[in-house]
């Protein structure tokens, strides 16, 4: 018998424990169907910072990486902590001490307020450039650093390149090399060496002012889109838009050299929400397509389609949460999609 994945939940702030809890009922399905999985729950998140003063223990963290083989995981971020230093402490730590380097969101049109047929996917690396934490502010003068690794963007580009050919798709790297000489100096040089070595890849570079331009006149010509965190962060939310919004964008993270047990994490690509979290306003589909893309990951193909499937039907059946126009809860949306899954 196969030994039990071991998941740890973590749905943090806000709208990212509403969106978690029609996660965990997809989880019971699976297990039905006779895949072992074992799950823990953890409190980490603004609540448990303000009650006790923790964000991510050490203790936790080693936890999480020797412990588990994936996270599942809602959102952090929280006005009564306003620098986001706790959010830094969890999601930024997990992916960074985890080398999560590579973060896949798929764009594709499941359902009404898509574009028809959109088959979008972007990698963007995901513990390093602008967002690696290092900086200093001084009177009158602030300094961001931004640090590129070969071996992160390697790692990024093999998986960008590896899925191109698999899907047969066109890849674009989007970068900025003419002004950031440095940095995506290193991409355009591992870009160039790897495209060497997948000849049957159609590959190009294209600055990422132009990408964005070229994107909102059509996203159709695009397949696959490598690109650093900060580039990838704004470019995936952009495609997110094209696919009905942030309510329905699903990610997963991994580490594709696997340094340690834990070596996936599953998110939607949203964050907490503020601004209607309590409400039961929150678009549960980014996080239920983010389960799916873990099944995925597991090796459990016939979970994750049918999923994915849930989802469309339940989507082509008019069921909507008001981001996309109607007028259901999340948990209604949650059940809506449910109703679909074969039993
Ligand atoms: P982060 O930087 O943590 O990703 P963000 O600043 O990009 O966060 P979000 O929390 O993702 O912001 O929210 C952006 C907008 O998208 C908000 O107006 C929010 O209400 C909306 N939104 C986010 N998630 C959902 C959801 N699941 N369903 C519906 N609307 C959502």
């Amino acid at each position: 018998m196969d030994k039990p994945v071991r998941i740890a939940l973590i749905p943090g702030d806000g709208v990212g424990s509403e969106v978690m809890a029609e996660a965990l009922p997809c989880l019971d399905w699976a297990r039905d169907r006779g895949r072992r999985i074992e799950t823990e729950r953890f409190p980490f998140g603004a609540d448990h910072c303000l009650a006790t003063g923790e964000t991510l223990p050490d203790a936790a963290f080693l936890d999480l990486r020797d412990g588990f083989d994936a996270i599942l995981f809602g959102a952090v971020g929280d006005p009564r902590l306003p620098d986001g230093r706790h959010a830094e402490a969890i999601l930024l730590r997990l992916r960074q001490d985890l080398a999560l380097t590579v973060n896949f969101r798929p764009c594709r049109s499941w359902g009404p307020g898509a574009r028809l047929g959109l088959d979008l996917e972007v990698f963007r690396e995901n513990t390093e450039g602008p967002y690696c934490l290092q900086g200093s502010t001084e009177p009158g003068r602030a300094v961001d650093l931004a640090v590129h690794t070969e071996p992160a963007v390697r790692r990024l580009l093999q998986a960008a390149f590896q899925r191109a050919g698999q899907r047969n798709r066109p890849l674009t790297l989007a970068h900025k090399a003419n002004v950031l000489k440095h940095g995506h100096g290193l991409w355009m040089r591992v870009f160039e060496d790897l495209r060497s070595d997948h000849p049957g890849v159609s590959a190009r570079g294209m600055h990422a002012d132009a990408l964005l331009c070229a994107l909102v006149q059509d996203p159709a010509p695009f397949g696959i889109i490598a690109a650093d965190n900060y580039l990838g962060d704004l470019i995936s939310d952009l495609c997110a838009a094209f696919i009905g919004g942030m309510g329905v964008a699903p990610s997963l993270s991994w580490a594709p050299h696997r340094p340690f047990r834990c070596s996936v994490l599953a998110e939607p690509v949203h964050g907490s929400a503020p601004d209607i979290a309590g409400k039961g306003l929150a678009n549960p589909v980014g996080m239920v397509l983010s389960t799916a893309l873990l099944f995925r990951h597991l090796g459990w193909e016939p979970e994750a389609s049918a999923l994915e499937t849930a989802v469309s039907r339940a989507l082509a059946s008019g069921a909507k949460t008001p981001d996309l126009g109607g007028t259901l809860s999340t948990q209604a949306m949650g059940l809506a999609i449910r109703d679909h899954l074969p039993h």
